[in-house]
């Protein structure tokens, strides 16, 4: 037997429940079975006294016996009530169904274990079809009952958590003899884990709290374990085998740009983050880093000041943005901060006419093309690039790791990656979402920043809303209007925010209004986005569309509608719209008058903080890492099942620094301790593993 065994070898399972199982819950094999975790369990290690039982409606389980059965009408629906005693009170037990069977099998003064809820019947308490475990035969499931999650159709094929439970257990008889440790024995001992297969054991039958939590602890510790050395492992060998081009200089144009253009003191972050990227653009090896910056941070100046770096050492820079606006917006910025430096800058993007888009073609080539800002126009377009020296990409979660490598070609020295995220992520996330990749963290924003003022409001309020929004257009500032993406119907969506415009259009008949959403064409989006920058339109109506980047700085109030409904990053970055300007900025949350405590400890979170890594981090514990905002398109965080990333960093840190010592003692890991390690990593899908490139 091995963890690979098929399902049928399981006492209990026959075809129908290996397919069921299959269908169902995506479990092929014992492995997978058995990491089907309980989701709770159920406390059988404590026992009431009749007379505690009988206090309130609640679970309970006694010990005891039955003294009598009696039994009320006839065939279907013949009744019975048992008499059950400890010896000192009795209780009722009823028995709707069953009862010719119940007659047969339940004992008579046998010591039974009593379990299930008490409910009230006129005066007197009594709990129906409860469960019945004869002393003698509880032991084999534990006293922790563990819990499993069944589907409507695994209920209807009559599989429930208990006989999910039944045919765990005998899987884990089935492995009792086999290897299936797939940590080295130094680490267990290192760290005092539980092994493997006691951990199964401990998780899917647990006598007490304690091997419950010594179990978890284990297999958290190696899921860690797993994703970090994949990760680790990976950015490892990447290093040893790709080549970077080496930036030796920081030449004439940064040190003109510093000296006589800049606009602006930098910032602390932003200076340091600059020092790490110009470190490492010259150690060569490829650099592959993430910057994360907060909305406002000032990720444009580094990215440019990165980009001349790279231009100082003759090679050409690319910045990717998501949408055309946001290209544009890259592109007049530039302009701006490349007056006396006459950098030859242009933007590509899908709109791009053929004429203008031959002659980038032509300059890119023949190298005297410095910096190209553009879409994904860059990737799909038949762009070449004389000397591609530094790629950065605006908003990464749009971009995907294999769009990425379609910017440069085989067998060229690839050119150094700069991703730049304003989307922060708990430290945690990001370790195992992009542990592959260095992190830089512009935490500081420039000084004279007044705070936006944050205010939730339910939907009863909406006189004392409008008034305020009224007050303000009538300072000639500029609204933004949010309403929510409805994601399961694009149609339903059109009409939400439909209906949202005509609310606007009667409750503002004084203001002209834009509206912008994820149907319009991009030019027609940009158009409308240009006049409300220009203070043609007072009120922007919009979706989400408007979520990164555009800068519109007389705009100095937003409103989200149904703000229940987005993520708090999404909320953050919507807010981050504002506040661009003189003016203090305002954004109003506008929910439902009824929303959960969750929701409502979602809203209070963006009123008491403005600092987005704190808010990723508290959205991380209130909803899990699958909800936070970029990380569903990143596929799931590999192999994280029972791990949360919001309570286990201290795991985390600590498989880190193991594995960094492993790697540092043994980079091939070519020790026969480490043996394990090894297999585990061929196995992986980690299929650019090519062992011989690392030397
Ligand atoms: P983001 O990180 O959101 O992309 P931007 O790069 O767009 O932020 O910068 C936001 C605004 O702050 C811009 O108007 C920019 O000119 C300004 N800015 C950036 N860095 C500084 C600084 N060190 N001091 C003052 N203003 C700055
Ligand atoms: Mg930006």
């Amino acid at each position: 037997m091995t963890m690979y065994t098929s399902l049928k070898y399981i006492k209990g399972v026959g075809p129908k429940k290996e397919l069921l199982l299959k269908n169902e819950l995506k479990i092929t094999n014992i492995e997978k079975l058995l990491n089907y975790y309980p989701y709770k369990y159920i406390d059988r290690t404590t026992f009431q006294s009749i007379k505690e039982a009988k206090q309130s409606e609640k679970i309970v389980q006694c010990k005891g016996y039955i003294t009598q059965i009696r039994s009320e009408g006839s065939g279907t629906k013949e009744r019975l009530t048992a008499y059950f005693t400890d010896g000192d009170s009795f209780i009722d037990l009823t028995f709707f169904t069953g009862a010719k069977y119940l007659k047969k099998s339940l004992k008579i003064k046998e010591p039974y274990i009593l379990f299930g809820k008490t409910k009230k019947f006129g005066s007197s308490m009594s709990i129906v079809h409860p469960e019945l475990t004869l002393q003698k035969d509880q032991s084999t499931l534990g006293s922790l009952y563990p819990q499993y999650h069944t589907t409507e159709k695994m209920k209807k094929e009559g599989m429930t958590s208990k006989s999910l439970a039944q045919i765990i257990t005998n899987a884990l008889i089935l492995i009792q003899k086999d290897d299936v440790e797939n940590l080295p024995e130094w680490i267990l001992k290192y760290r005092d884990l539980a092994t493997k297969k006691d951990s199964l054991i401990g998780i899917h039958t647990p006598k007490n709290y304690d091997e419950l939590n010594r179990a978890i602890y284990r297999i958290k510790f190696e899921e860690l374990f797993m994703n970090q050395l994949k990760v680790i492992y990976l950015k490892i060998e990447r290093e040893q085998k790709y080549k970077g081009n080496v930036f030796t200089t920081v030449g004439d144009k940064f040190n003109y740009f510093y000296q006589y253009n800049i606009p602006f003191e930098l910032t602390g972050a932003q200076k340091r983050v600059i020092r790490e990227i110009r470190n490492n653009m010259k150690t060569g090896t490829q650099m592959n880093r993430l910057i994360q910056g907060d909305v406002g941070s000032g990720k444009t100046m580094v990215a440019f000041m990165s980009a001349l770096i790279a231009i100082d050492n003759q090679f050409q820079a690319c910045i990717m943005a998501p949408t055309e606006i946001l290209a544009s917006q890259h592109l007049e910025s530039i302009l701006e901060m490349n007056q006396g430096l006459n950098l030859n800058v242009k933007l590509l993007t899908g709109s791009t006419k053929v004429a203008e888009r031959r002659q980038i073609h032509q300059e890119l080539e023949d190298g005297t093309l410095d910096l190209l800002i553009g879409t994904h126009a860059l990737i799909e377009d038949k762009v070449k690039f004389q000397k591609l020296g530094l790629v950065i990409i605006d908003e990464q979660h749009r971009f995907g790791v294999a769009q990425r490598a379609k910017l440069w070609n085989k067998g060229v020295v690839p050119p150094h990656i700069l991703v730049m995220t304003a989307t922060p992520i708990p430290r945690t996330l990001a370790m195992t979402l992009y542990g592959d990749l260095d992190v830089s963290v512009i935490d500081e924003l420039p000084p004279g920043r007044k705070p936006i003022i944050t205010k939730h409001y339910f939907d009863s309020k909406r006189e004392k809303i409008n008034e305020f929004i009224q007050n303000e257009l009538n300072k000639n500032r500029q609204v933004y209007y949010v309403f929510p993406l409805i994601e399961e119907s694009e149609k339903l969506d059109f009409k939400n925010l439909e209906k949202g415009y005509e609310q606007v259009a009667e409750d503002f008949p004084d203001y002209s209004i834009s509206v912008v959403h994820g149907k319009l064409k991009s030019q027609e989006k940009e158009a409308e986005m240009i006049r409300f920058k220009n203070h043609e339109t007072s009120i922007m109506v919009a979706t989400t569309v408007i979520e990164v980047g555009v800068n519109v700085p007389n705009a100095s109030i937003m409103i989200i509608e149904s703000a229940e409904r987005f993520g708090l990053s999404q909320l953050h970055q919507l807010r981050g719209r504002v506040g661009r300007g003189a003016d203090q900025a305002y954004c109003l949350l506008i929910t439902g008058d009824k929303i959960s405590k969750v929701s409502k400890a979602r809203m209070q979170t963006m009123v008491d903080h403005s600092d987005g890594f704190k808010i990723s981090e508290v959205d991380l514990e209130l909803r899990g890492p699958g909800d936070i905002e970029g990380i569903q398109q990143s596929g799931d965080i590999q192999g994280l099942n029972l791990s949360d990333l919001s309570k286990d960093s201290n795991i985390l840190t600590d498989v880190r620094n193991i594995i960094f010592k492993i790697a540092e003692k043994d980079p091939k890991l070519t020790n026969p301790a480490n043996n394990k390690l090894l297999k585990m990593l061929i196995n992986t899908n980690i299929s650019l593993f090519n062992w011989s490139d690392i030397s």
